[in-house]
């Protein structure tokens, strides 16, 4: 096919700054990459298009992301949004809904030359999206936080079957991916096995909605042979994740504990500006960084734009695969190389990693090594 409709939702804040850079480098990818076609298609959401609309969802964008292969959503600045509007609602947790996205992908990895707490990691967390705790999206309608009376706040942590059983699926598949890519590369993981997924929780204390993710994810380990299975309590597991990251593979977690856990893994690599993620459905994806608009670096082109880029690297990935789609699967290897390249010989850094590169010149430098390519 090779031939994909991409959404570019700039977002709040650094969104504008950093997404652009992204678009371009998916652009320069395609123009070494002959047989593939990206088409970007720009919508407005978050505070501009409530500005300009009224709503930071404007109506009818969830039938325009329909018609898209995938998208790349900046960050949202939600908690600068007018309360009390039902127009200025925080649009993410709805699109990852209504378009099923269940799975969130996100990668921390130690990058050459890059000044961290550990070297040698290169985790995965595969975080449920959808239930757990987060009200705002865990419930059919209504919210999943709710005051009785105005001395009790109560909140409900939802986990089903099916939830559990397709996050772990998609982890155990993820899992063998890595291992086989591993072992076509003659590499091995840093912790010395093949392929292992490590399942999170805390079922001492959870028993019943804990417990039913655990054992769901334990069933499906049965049908993948070929990759190791372990389970950790949350807990313990943060400490040796902060102590020993690079023991970790690929780690299956519910939302919450999946949401902290990231940005902990985030901050052992060189932090937030280090952290992609893609948001995967059956039939949709969306590249969308860990880490929120960072309104205190806002406006001044220094915001690192690593995380956007891979997001975006990750959704040709992800697009290549789901088409069975070479040039797409290359084009995405390549912008890979590029940044790592860009990192490890240029020196490109911008001022979070300690250097001095602006947002554009990281952008830049990428392009210039996927340039030189060709
Ligand atoms: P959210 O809850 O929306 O995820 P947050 O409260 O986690 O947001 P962020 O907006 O992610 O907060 O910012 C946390 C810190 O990380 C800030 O100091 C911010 O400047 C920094 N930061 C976040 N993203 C980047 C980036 N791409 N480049 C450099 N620094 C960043």
């Amino acid at each position: 096919m090779g031939s994909y409709r991409i959404g570019v939702l700039l977002g709040d804040d650094i969104g504008p700054e950093i997404v652009p850079q992204a678009v371009a480098v998916l652009g320069a990818a395609v123009e070494s990459s002959p047989g593939l076609e990206l088409q970007f298609v720009d919508m407005p959401i978050g505070a501009y298009a409530y500005e300009t609309t009224g709503y930071t969802l404007p109506p009818g964008t969830l039938e325009r992301l329909a018609e898209l292969h995938g998208w790349i959503l900046g960050p949202l600045g939600h908690a600068a949004y007018p309360r009390n509007d039902p127009n200025a609602i925080n649009p993410h947790p709805i699109i990852r809904r209504h378009f099923d996205m269940y799975a969130n992908i996100r990668p921390s990895r130690s990058l050459p030359g890059v000044k961290a707490m550990h070297d040698g990691v290169d985790l995965v967390i595969v975080r449920e999206n959808n239930e757990g705790m987060q009200p705002d999206r865990n419930m059919h309608k209504g919210s999943g936080e709710f005051m009785p009376t105005p001395d009790i706040a109560l909140s409900t942590r939802v986990i089903t079957r099916k939830g559990s059983e397709r996050i772990a699926r998609a982890a155990f598949e993820l899992a063998r991916a890595r291992g086989q890519a591993r072992a076509a590369s003659g590499q091995s993981h840093p912790c010395g096995v093949r392929a292992r997924v490590s399942v999170v929780h805390k079922r001492t204390v959870f028993k019943l909605t804990c417990g039913l993710f655990v054992d769901t994810a334990l069933e499906v380990a049965q049908q993948f042979p070929e990759v190791e299975v372990d389970d950790h309590h949350v807990d313990s597991f943060a400490m040796v994740l902060a102590m020993k990251p690079q023991r970790f593979d690929t780690i299956v977690v519910t939302n919450m504990f999946g949401d902290i856990l990231s940005d902990l893994a985030a901050g052992l690599v060189g932090g937030l500006g280090l952290a992609p993620g893609l948001n995967v459905g059956d039939r949709y994806a969306m590249a969308q960084a860990t880490h929120g608009s960072a309104p205190d670096i806002a406006g001044r082109n220094i915001a690192n734009p690593y995380a956007i880029i891979v997001s975006a690297q990750m959704l040709l990935a992800w697009l290549g695969q789901r088409h069975a789609d070479e040039a797409a699967v290359s084009a995405a290897q390549k912008i890979d190389q590029a940044i790592e390249l860009a990192l490890s010989q240029d020196g490109i850094r911008t001022a979070d990693l300690g250097g001095s590169a602006t947002t554009d010149q990281f952008g830049l430098a990428v392009i210039q090594r996927l340039c030189s390519r060709q």
